[in-house]
């Protein structure tokens, strides 16, 4: 079911459906851009629709909606805890198909990942609904089609913004008496079909290749090039990894509270342990573990589907212009070049 709907009407029911969700979307912060003439578009909430930037991709994906940067566990006094709470509002989230594809991910490594669930990530994702954004033709740095993240059912509306009204589609029950008085249309969202940028997966199946991989030259490069800055991570709609740190609130240090707050793979300590061990010494290393876990390892471990949704993002915050969609068909060529190499010496014996 469809409706067609002005910003003004849109915004009348945004007021309603505020009584019980925190509506978020990609907004724009002016001038907070990588340079001083740029603006970011990140998550944020938002009071009216028009302010939902739907034309162009958020620098900054909505995870930290359901995954925040920093969020208190609990709190401890001398002798006692109490852990963090949330309260009963729930969250509308506008998302693009791969976020959403992407989220999917988050919550298979929160949620499936070992024997128990994360409790912190549950009690803020079972809140959170999804407004899915239409992409148009998406950006030249997007991939979702070769990850096949380009589409999803996943959604409770979906939206299309044209210039002087809206398009919305409505998927879940719960949200359809917001609707009730609206001209119905026939609208289901577009998505899209391809992209500028293609991507080709390697096809890493046995232990023995796996090993081939590791030791590959081209991972070297990236030693000079990248500088374990994390953006890329930060970026990403799919890391997950965190760390805790305690935040104490004065000199006396048994009063304060443990927080988690997002980690990267890429960072120079992120696996240092005492005795100054640690187990990915070089960035080539620390990108070379990105890169199977993202293409490799997840799908390895979970089955269905990569980690990776091609969202490009990790590309465009890359301030060493390194590209990660370039990394995977070098890796995807460097994999069929030692198969072939392989079968040559099996024909050779
Ligand atoms: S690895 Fe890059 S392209 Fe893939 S989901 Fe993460 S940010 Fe997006
Ligand atoms: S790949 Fe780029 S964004 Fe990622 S850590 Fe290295 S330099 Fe930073």
């Amino acid at each position: 079911m469809g409706y067609s709907l002005s910003y003004g009407r849109m915004n009348e029911i945004l007021k309603e459906l505020q009584q019980n969700y925190r509506v978020y979307a990609p907004r724009r912060w002016a001038g907070r851009g990588r340079y001083s003439d740029t603006d970011l578009i990140r998550y944020g909430e938002i009071a009216a629709v028009e302010e939902v930037v739907h034309d162009e991709k958020s620098d900054f994906s909505p995870k930290e909606i359901i995954f925040p940067i920093t969020q208190p566990l609990f709190y401890f006094t001398e002798d006692e805890y109490r852990e963090s709470r949330v309260d009963d509002q729930g969250l509308l989230i506008f998302a693009r198909p791969c976020d959403i594809n992407g989220i999917r991910r988050l919550d298979t490594m929160f949620l499936k990942n070992g024997d128990s669930e994360d409790s912190y990530y549950r009690r803020l994702r079972d809140k959170a609904r999804f407004v899915l954004m239409e992409c148009g033709t998406g950006w030249d740095t997007c991939f979702c089609v070769s990850m096949g993240s380009n589409r999803t059912s996943d959604y409770s509306l979906a939206v299309r913004f044209l210039p002087d009204h809206l398009l919305v589609e409505v998927r879940d029950e719960a949200f359809k008496r917001y609707f009730s008085q609206e001209r119905e249309v026939e609208f289901t969202p577009e998505f899209v079909t391809s992209n500028p940028r293609t991507v080709r997966l390697p096809e890493i199946d046995s232990s023995g290749l796996l090993r081939k991989v590791y030791d590959l030259e081209m991972w070297k490069e990236y030693n000079s090039r990248c500088q374990s800055c994390g953006a890329c991570t930060a970026a990403c709609i799919t890391c997950s990894c965190f760390t805790t740190s305690d935040l104490i609130y004065n000199e006396n240090a048994r009063v304060g509270e443990r927080r988690r707050v997002w980690a990267s793979c890429l960072h120079e300590d992120f696996t240092a342990m005492a005795g100054g061990l640690g187990f990915r010494a070089t960035p080539g290393e620390r990108l070379r573990f990105r890169t199977l876990h993202k293409v490799y390892d997840y799908k390895a471990r979970f089955k269905e589907e990569q980690m990776c949704v091609g969202c490009g993002r990790c590309d465009d915050r890359c301030p060493e212009f390194i590209s990660f969609a370039t990394i995977i068909n070098r890796l995807s060529d460097e994999v069929e070049r030692l198969k072939k190499e392989a079968s040559q010496e099996v024909a050779g014996q």
